[in-house]
């Protein structure tokens, strides 16, 4: 129970801590930090936890996996195997019990949030996430997730200080750098994270019939860098493209296709059909 709890104690703080925006101003140094780590983390989220580790989707290196990895665990979404056994899990019984986060057997409610502050979120074992259990690495990031995100609110505190003392023109600070480059922007990239798991369960177009409530939803298929076509990632979850029509915008689509072009990643799976 005292992870539910420290759960709810984080989730509360770094809302409060987002709030910190009115006090501690804002300066260009900062919005670049907090704007690219915003970038970066939710594309860790939506190309490295979901469309690779989840569904493996692609084929990468191991440093390149680690690194989609490292960026996902950034966004402060729990770690790697984790989030991975517990998607997958939402996957096998879509909107059905066992499906810790359906806004149809529950609320919307706990659909979005309220799901990770109970007991369910931590009854999964990990055996969905076994055959990540290969890659020591993943595994370092699960178990050193909380310092990682520790050292995490340190650097950019450490960073926003340091250029104060270095360039006091710039009018950036400690306070200013974690407060935007931390909190603010996670609180965003979770709320959009979590939509995925409400509002596209409840609200948008089905053009598949998946047996799910599950809907193309374009104002989170933009948000969530493409993941808010949902109806078409339930239709073909092992798909790395989830915007299949060419004006259902996917920018994590774009970011593999950019990075197959540099021989980083390949293998991009499509269905039959979008071939
Ligand atoms: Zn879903
Ligand atoms: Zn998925």
């Amino acid at each position: 129970m005292a992870s539910v709890y420290a759960v709810a104690v984080v989730m509360v703080l770094f809302h409060v801590g987002a709030l910190g925006v009115f006090f501690t101003g804002v300066s260009t140094a900062t919005l670049v930090v907090a704007g690219t780590l915003y970038v970066i983390r939710g594309l860790g989220i939506t190309a490295g936890y979901h469309r690779l580790l989840a569904h493996r989707s692609f084929k990468t290196s191991r440093p390149v996996q680690f690194l989609f990895a490292l960026a996902g665990c950034l966004a402060v979404q729990g770690g790697p195997l984790w989030w991975v056994a517990h998607h997958r899990s939402h996957h096998r019984n879509t909107d059905l019990e066992g499906d810790v986060h359906s806004p149809v057997t529950r609320s919307f409610w706990h659909a979005h949030m309220g799901w990770m502050m109970s007991r369910e979120a931590f009854q999964e074992k990990g055996a969905n996430s076994r055959d990540l259990h290969r890659y020591p690495e993943l595994k370092w990031l699960q178990r050193f997730y909380v310092p990682l995100i520790a050292g995490q609110a340190v650097l950019l505190y450490a960073l926003g200080a340091a250029l104060n003392a270095l360039f006091p023109e710039w009018g950036t600070s400690g306070a200013q750098m974690l407060v935007w480059g931390l909190f603010l922007t996670t609180v965003v990239t979770w709320h959009i994270t979590f939509a995925v798991n409400s509002v596209c369960h409840t609200w948008g177009r089905r053009p598949f019939e998946t047996g799910d409530a599950s809907t193309n939803n374009p104002v989170v298929g933009v948000l969530a860098y493409g993941e808010g076509w949902h109806n078409n990632h339930h239709m073909y979850p092992f798909s790395a493209r989830h915007g299949l029509e060419w004006w259902q915008l996917d920018i994590t689509w774009w970011l593999l296709r950019g990075l197959e072009k540099l021989h980083l990643v390949s293998e991009l799976k499509l269905p039959k059909a979008y071939r």
